[in-house]
């Protein structure tokens, strides 16, 4: 089998409401899509986190390098694109576009193969998955310990089970909303905050020790990703376990991050890390430090399709409070009109729990009519 077109699509939604987290308000959603064509007729999809013309610019470029290989060879071909670049693109957009790139010759292989991704990585340690709601975002009006309370009271009634609070807006009003929050929801609900590193050590410490008596599964971000030092700060200071990784790189850069112990939980994204050959290897690594990971989805359908296979494949964690034994699901409920639009059928949850697609490669099908009217919008980006 040999590949012979690298298609990059880059979609456009604007958004009815925008909304916003510590660092930036959302007006409009994008997606860079990875289709790569062989000559045996399958088709795999990825899907690149990130800058969405950057990538493709990056994936168009890898593209022309891809043409006449053999998909099967996803590990060599995952090394030898980092290789080529490796003096220009250790971290960041290198490798934002080499992980659309994995994540379709893992689709390709599980069609070549007839079998979903996570049996040929090894097989399911679970067939669903919980999911947690990721939203409580900032709106352009209104007070928050007002509407944030009520989406989270509409995550409950949906059947949500846990929720993730954008924290990060100054430590006194996160520790109010915060309060808000779990008044809200009751003891049983699990409640984890994230300040998408708006603070330094000093700052988030200060905000952890507020925070602590109301049982957070998880504070996430904290400092800067560079800041391992910082991460290790807080974590010394605090008894909240700590989260990050999103904007952590391949199994070097986590090397480091797990061998400093500086977060509790790990939270590679796989259309950033390096996709789903090296989410797998940073699980297992993560699983040898005693480290959890849970990985972060911020992404459209195939995104959240390529996580639930890769979720299927990690291991179980030692139970901790209300933090679940197993890895979650981050489930985005905010406005993204591309996510499920792309699907031909949709990914859902019931009572909080998703099921892991049983299909081959990454167990979707693409919607090219979406695809057409998302890509023409793009045109005027
Ligand atoms: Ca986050």
């Amino acid at each position: 089998m040999r590949i012979t077109e690298v298609n990059t699509h880059l979609l456009v939604a604007k958004l009815k409401a925008p909304f916003a987290y510590s660092r930036a308000w959302y007006d409009t959603r994008t997606s860079m899509l990875v289709e790569i064509v062989t000559d045996e007729g399958h088709i795999g999809w990825g899907e690149c986190y990130g800058p969405a013309k950057m990538t493709q610019a990056i994936v168009d470029e890898l593209g022309t390098l891809l043409i006449g290989s053999d998909p099967l060879n996803s590990d060599f071909l995952w090394h030898d694109l980092y290789s080529r670049f490796r003096d220009h693109g250790q971290k960041g957009l290198l490798i934002q576009a080499l992980s659309g790139v994995d994540i379709a010759l893992w689709d390709i292989r599980g069609k070549h193969f007839s079998a979903p991704a996570y049996q040929l990585l090894g097989g399911a340690w679970r067939s669903e998955v919980d999911a947690y709601a990721t939203g409580l975002y900032r709106r352009d009006s209104g007070n928050p310990l007002v509407y944030l309370a009520e989406e989270a009271a509409e995550y409950v009634e949906q059947g949500f089970r846990a929720m993730k609070l954008k924290v990060g807006f100054g430590v006194k009003e996160d520790v109010a909303v915060t309060r808000t929050l779990r008044e809200t929801i009751g003891p049983d609900i699990a409640l984890m905050i994230d300040a998408n590193h708006a603070y330094d050590a000093v700052a988030a410490i200060q905000l952890g020790r507020q925070v602590e008596e109301l049982d957070i599964g998880w504070f996430e971000e904290p400092v800067p990703p560079e800041d391992l030092a910082g991460y290790c700060a807080v974590k010394a200071a605090i008894s909240i376990p700590l989260a990050g990784g999103e904007c952590e790189f391949t199994r070097m850069g986590f090397r480091d991050v797990l061998t400093r112990r500086s977060m509790d939980i790990i939270q590679p994204d796989i259309c950033a890390a390096g996709g789903l050959s090296e989410c797998k290897k940073i699980a297992d690594m993560a699983m040898a430090f005693g480290v959890r990971t849970n990985p972060h989805v911020w992404g459209s359908g195939i995104g959240i399709a390529a996580s639930l296979q890769w979720i299927a494949t990690v291991p179980t964690h030692t139970p901790l409070s209300l933090a679940p034994a197993q890895p979650l699901l981050e489930f985005d409920q905010t406005e993204h009109p591309i996510r499920q639009a792309i699907l031909q059928q949709p990914i859902v949850q019931n009572k909080g729990v998703v099921s892991i697609p049983t299909g081959p490669g990454l167990g979707i099908e693409i919607n090219r009519d979406a695809l057409q009217f998302f890509r023409a919008a793009a045109r005027h980006l």
